[in-house]
């Protein structure tokens, strides 16, 4: 596992802001991300952009 490259990242849902899927980016490269994926939530096909990080406490 490569270590201080890439950050697990979620990606939410812009509409409902639900954290739907977890994706890693490379931060020093990408800043902003986003994707057309399918939210439960919103029962179609919204944007879902990365946002928080995904802190691992071990
Ligand atoms: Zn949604």
């Amino acid at each position: 596992m490569p270590r201080g490259k890439s950050t697990n990242v979620y990606l939410s849902c812009k509409e409902c802001k639900m954290q739907n899927y977890t994706t890693r980016i490379n931060k020093k490269k990408t800043t902003k991300l986003e994707h057309n994926k399918f939210c439960a939530s919103c029962k179609k096909m919204t944007p879902h952009a990365s946002g928080s990080e995904i802190k691992h406490s071990s």
